[in-house]
């Protein structure tokens, strides 16, 4: 399979080649030239998820020189579960946070890394990995990329928008990894990084590739919890679920979206977003705008100009296929609040204020079959948020403790990209 731009003026290239860029050399992202649609008589027989994962990405790898290695990477990758915990038989929610720092972005950033290290051995290369991180994303990288071989990486954050637990998985690591924190935005992070990878010296000298959302490398082990959590539903109900995804870059609903699109038995995506609305303004006005994103409680939220948008427009190019499939609610902060408290309150389950998103369009929503909502993140990561609306401490997974324990290195930037290379 072969990969093009979303602008358009970029050749097409293998999936090993798009992982290693990360953007394309227009500016654009990696999408498939063509979706694959994958025969799903087969898919019950796999066992375990290293194995559906094996089955979903093959033709995404066919023809790559990393073909023969997909099913080791899968193995090495896929190294902790995605279960679904049933509020009743018809909801469930999809736990995306077992891995190292309990959130799902471990997922995408082992795949990746794993991804990486087997080219650059085969290669024999080097390369220098940045990222902009809204919260989750840094830590998920850093912690994926950890040792690993022949591999630098350089994190960015916006100085004080990240949560203290989240902070420090952003810098407690070290050897191979830097950590900055950013004078501003998450949106000025973002942007640091596209400018260091339009710069073309700085782009050569330090073979730069990055690990962002934006990263094909990302997106594809998405999908497979996509399909996973979709069969587990329509097995035991004989339904395809709708499925809440409480959405920030949107690379989470993109990668659901082409799961969907080659045969996952999902029928229908939803994003819940907090107060940034920027897919809402587009479905009710037909007018794309970018924002400034805004901060709010689901802070790995916080995005006004989500940066997978180019492909779900790549996916459904006219405003009327877009507003076919994509549908999407603004939750308030109170309402987040409110979410975590009710659902508290009548389960006993324990949500973060990304999930509460999701799971407040679920019970607004008039879902008429099986919901799945993804729990983005572990709500011990977010215990200031949290602990007070329920009144409860909420124990620490011991993945989170061990990092908690260390001491934290950060340099404090301005935003200009220059500095990352001093
Ligand atoms: C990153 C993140 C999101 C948003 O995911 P996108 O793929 O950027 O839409 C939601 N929740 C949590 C906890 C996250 O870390």
């Amino acid at each position: 399979m072969r990969f093009i731009s979303t602008r358009g003026n970029s050749p097409a290239v293998s999936a090993s080649e798009a992982i290693l860029r990360g953007l394309a050399p227009d500016g654009g992202l990696y999408i498939p030239e063509s979706f694959p649609s994958l025969d799903m008589s087969f898919a019950p027989s796999y066992r375990n998820l290293p194995e559906l994962a094996a089955f979903v990405l093959a033709p995404f790898f066919e023809g790559d020189e990393l073909e023969g290695e997909l099913k080791t990477m899968c193995q090495e990758a896929f190294d902790f579960p995605a279960p679904l915990h049933y509020h009743t038989s018809k909801e469930s929610v999809l736990e995306l946070f077992w891995g190292p720092t309990a959130a799902f972005k471990d997922f995408g950033a082992r795949f990746l890394a794993v991804t990486m290290e087997h080219l650059l051995r085969k290669r024999g290369e080097r390369l220098t990995i940045l990222v902009a991180t809204s919260g989750d994303t840094g830590g998920a990288v850093a912690n994926a990329f950890h040792k690993r071989e022949g591999i630098d990486v350089k994190v960015l954050f916006p100085e004080g928008k990240v949560s203290a637990r989240q902070q420090k998985q952003l810098t407690v690591l070290q050897d191979n990894i830097t950590s900055y924190a950013v004078r501003g935005t998450f949106d000025d992070c973002q942007k640091m990084v596209k400018d260091a990878f339009m710069d073309e010296k700085v782009c050569s000298t330090y073979h730069l590739s990055s690990a962002n959302s934006i990263n094909l490398g990302r997106l594809l082990p998405q999908m497979v919890y996509a399909f996973s959590s979709s069969m587990e539903v329509f097995s035991k109900t004989g339904l395809k679920p709708a499925v809440i995804i409480p959405s920030g870059n949107v690379g989470n609903s993109c990668a659901t979206y082409w799961a969907k699109t080659i045969g996952a038995p999902i029928h229908s995506v939803s994003l819940a977003l907090n107060r940034n609305r920027t897919i809402i303004d587009y479905l009710v006005t037909g007018t794309y705008t970018k924002r400034e994103s805004i901060a709010t409680l689901a802070n790995a939220m916080d995005v006004g100009d989500p940066s997978n948008m180019e492909r779900l427009f790549a996916l459904y190019p006219s405003y009327e296929q877009f507003a076919i499939h994509v549908s999407a609610m603004s939750v308030s902060d109170e309402l987040i609040r409110k979410t975590i408290a009710e659902i508290y309150e009548q389960t006993g389950y324990i949500v973060c204020p990304h999930t509460a998103t999701g799971e407040h369009m679920r019970r607004n929503g008039d879902f008429d079959r099986p919901t799945v909502v993804y729990a983005t993140a572990h709500p011990a990561k977010f215990e200031t948020i949290v602990e007070p609306v329920i009144s409860q401490e909420i124990p620490v997974p011991d993945q989170l403790q061990e990092l908690l324990d260390k001491e934290q290195h950060y340099s404090t930037i301005d935003t200009d990209y220059h500095l990352l290379f001093r």
